[in-house]
């Protein structure tokens, strides 16, 4: 099987569109995977799978199908079968490899390969993953600025505004669901080795203490980024879904850049607020922080 790696169109925010059906795939449990030449559906990463799938419809042959999920695949370079999600053996964007955007419909479309295809996002659910994403990238650098001072050594990576890069150095996961992001950050030893200190000392309370004001210090940045409506786009470098996309975001410090596989917002004004709710577990080992958007 040699299939093209799928153009994507969810990048620019798009929703809908037509494209030509180029196989339909045999999905355990009596579904299908749709493949189309491109695509608006955002897939589930197989690498990184912090942004859920997108939703909606598949219309073929006069058929409408509910698409209930959608899952990244990959053909490798032998031409041997399709390989779903967690059995692709390499990471995104092996360029031996197709890379490829499964529609998963519940019945097996009928003459479908061929023929147009009508894909359609469902936007609702879209717009609030979206903001979700977004919220993700912002708490990053608002939580590197305030963790900035308990840094004893520059652990050697800092983000757009020359913080110390907490969020990437200690990430453990990120998930978005259509309500929030949710953040794991893992503050153990090789982040002590790094630099990073949790403990009281050099005019700083403990971490476990000082949690209330690095809170109030992040929430009081993330409302002020959303009171300047910083315009947001991805740097998109191709049309395929494995192009290295990137982040920006023009705050008024200066543009915030991010590599990002997923959607965004166009602007921050589209949120009337964006708060972050930050918690230690009790043996200090690890910071979640759940970041909750709420529309405009
Ligand atoms: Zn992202």
């Amino acid at each position: 099987m040699t299939l093209p790696t799928t153009h994507v169109t969810f990048p620019s925010g798009a929703v809908s569109g037509d494209s030509p059906v180029l196989a339909v795939h045999p999905l355990e449990g009596g579904r299908y995977a749709v493949v189309t030449a491109a695509t608006p559906f955002h897939p589930l990463d197989h690498t990184w799978p912090d942004q859920p799938a997108d939703l909606g419809t598949l219309t073929v042959a006069g058929v409408a199908h509910p698409v209930v999920d959608c899952l990244t695949g990959a053909v490798g370079p032998d031409g041997g079968g399709l390989l779903v999600g967690a059995d692709i053996p390499v990471r995104r964007g092996d360029e031996a490899w197709s890379w490829l955007v499964l529609h998963v419909v519940e019945g097996e479309p009928a003459d479908a390969v061929g023929s147009t295809a009508e894909l359609r996002v469902d936007a609702g659910r879209r717009a609030l993953l979206s903001a979700a994403h977004s919220g993700c990238h912002l708490l990053a650098l608002a939580l590197n600025a305030a963790l900035a001072p308990r840094w004893r050594k520059d652990p050697g990576r800092r983000d757009a505004f020359g913080n110390p890069d907490f969020d990437s150095l200690a990430m453990a996961s990120s998930v978005m669901d259509t309500e929030a992001s949710t953040d794991t950050y893992r503050l153990g030893k090789s982040l002590r080795k790094k630099g990073f200190t949790t403990e009281a000392g050099d005019g700083l309370a403990a971490l476990a203490d000082d949690l209330q004001a690095v809170t109030e210090a992040v929430d009081a940045q993330l409302a002020a980024w959303i009171a300047a409506d910083a315009a947001v786009r991805i740097d998109v470098p191709g049309p395929e879904l494995t192009a290295r996309r990137r982040w920006q975001c023009e705050l008024p410090a200066g543009r915030a850049e991010i590599f990002c596989g997923g959607t965004h917002l166009h602007n921050l004004g589209e949120l009337s607020e964006l708060r972050t709710e930050l918690s230690l577990s009790a043996d200090g080992s690890e910071l979640v922080a759940v970041t909750r958007p709420k529309r405009a």
